[in-house]
């Protein structure tokens, strides 16, 4: 079955709203074997509706249309839909009923009459519940192709969607296929990296689709196995893992929606160790990631952002000389203060970074984007100079990534250069 999605919106189109139910909607239709064709965008412009809409009856055997059914002017989907399609717009006796008993609900019991028009839909269409909303849904059958006309609200979209639309197309589905997607999240390789190293690998395969999609400063990578039988997906899905874990390794931090401190927390967990932070450029954001984690408490003992040099003194004893000789920014600053804030805090590791987030304060010898990482631990320490960019922003998340990274390496015992 070619399925196909239509979002409708002047909102969207200038950028205002983001388009979350396509994402949404193709991955509720995957779960039911169906991947989406094509997925159009329109405003809330008549004319333009209508001709999205026969040039999707034309190439698709079901359409999921989102937007416009609400009661103001610029709300056209249903006129647009009748026009469409050569039907009447009638007033449906099952919405009005609908409408009366939303809006004596609201505390309204005469009801609205302008919300009246959106119980005007095309002629000869079955009604789509809204359990949340006022705006119903409808859907018919054109030139061979099932349309489906949602609100726009996300919340009350998924709903009607889950309870009537996928039970709908599910059981007309022919020749039913078994999507199953898995994740694979990676740090530290960059997209040509990653792009050269799975070059070629799922190319004579017809049941594995891989998609590389860099998320700044990670990259994502979907797998999708596609087959008759949810055995054979699986199995297939499975393989694809391993294939692609063998040519990336160490640098996939997770599987699935798994964050890296989320990862990092995990591991912690298994070890049974504790953690101290000291943090400078980054200003607590290494401390903020990691504590968003629920239970992060077991493993985060204490962070301090040690911005000036007499905060490093009198929190880390960080000797004045290495300040005044080394500089704030030096890799025996950094492992001062990693080794500092591990005898602080009683932690068994210690973690420091320090670094120049800019836009001031570069040197020739060390530019805008020099940090240093450093890592003590029980068996040794780490201290490594790096060089992230310019962007300040861009400076401290590379910073507070690479740190989380070190983490999860020393505490997976993989390997972390230096
Ligand atoms: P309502 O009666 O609630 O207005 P509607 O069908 O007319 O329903 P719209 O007016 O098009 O829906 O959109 C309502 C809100 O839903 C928008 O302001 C927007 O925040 C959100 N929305 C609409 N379309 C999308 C979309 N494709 N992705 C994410 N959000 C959307």
């Amino acid at each position: 079955m070619r399925v196909s999605t239509l979002s409708i919106g002047s909102e969207l189109i200038c950028g205002e709203v983001i388009d979350t139910n396509a994402g949404h909607i193709a991955e509720l239709l995957l779960g039911c074997g169906l991947r989406v064709q094509r997925h159009v965008v329109v405003g809330d412009c008549e004319p333009d509706i209508g001709e999205a809409l026969i040039e999707l009856a034309q190439k698709n055997d079901a359409v999921v249309v989102t937007g416009g059914l609400g009661p103001t002017v610029d709300d056209v989907t249903a006129l647009a839909a009748a026009h469409a399609t050569g039907r009447r717009l009638v007033v449906n006796e099952e919405l009005k009923g609908h409408l009366r008993a939303f809006s004596a609900k609201l505390g309204d019991p005469g009801g609205c009459h302008p919300s009246d028009k959106q119980a005007m839909i095309p002629a000869k269409s079955a009604v789509i519940p809204n359990p949340t909303g006022t705006a119903c849904g409808f859907h018919f059958m054109h030139g061979g192709c099932f349309f489906f006309f949602l609100p726009g609200v996300p919340s009350e979209m998924d709903r009607m969607l889950r309870e009537t639309v996928l039970p709908f197309l599910s059981v007309r589905v022919m020749h039913k296929r078994v999507v199953l997607s898995a994740f694979l999240n990676v740090f530290g390789l960059s997209e040509p990296e990653v792009d050269g190293l799975l070059a070629g690998i799922f190319s004579g395969s017809h049941t594995i689709q891989m998609s590389i999609c860099v998320t700044f400063p990670w990259i994502r990578i979907t797998l999708r196995a596609d087959a008759d039988t949810e055995t054979a997906a699986r199995t297939s899905l499975q393989e694809a893992v391993e294939l692609v874990r063998e040519r990336l390794g160490d640098a996939i931090f997770s599987e699935g929606h798994e964050t890296i401190e989320q990862a990092v927390a995990r591991l912690f967990a298994r070890r049974g160790l504790t953690l101290a932070l000291a943090e400078s450029c980054t200003g607590g954001l290494i401390a903020k990631r990691l504590t968003d984690v629920p239970g992060s408490s077991a493993f985060f003992l204490e962070g301090v952002v040690t911005y000036s040099n007499a905060a490093k003194m009198r929190l880390l004893e960080v000797p004045q000389d290495i300040l005044e000789v080394r500089g704030a920014v030096s890799s025996e600053c950094a492992a001062a203060m990693a080794t500092g804030v591990r005898g602080a805090a009683g932690s068994d590791l210690g973690l420091a970074v320090t670094g120049i987030a800019g836009p001031d304060g570069g040197t020739d010898d060390k530019p805008v984007g020099t940090v240093f990482i450093s890592l003590a631990a029980p068996d040794g320490s780490w201290t490594k100079r790096f060089r992230f960019g310019d962007n300040r922003e861009e400076i401290r998340t590379l910073t507070a990534w690479m740190a989380l990274d070190w983490l999860r390496r020393y505490l997976g015992g993989i390997p972390f250069s230096v």
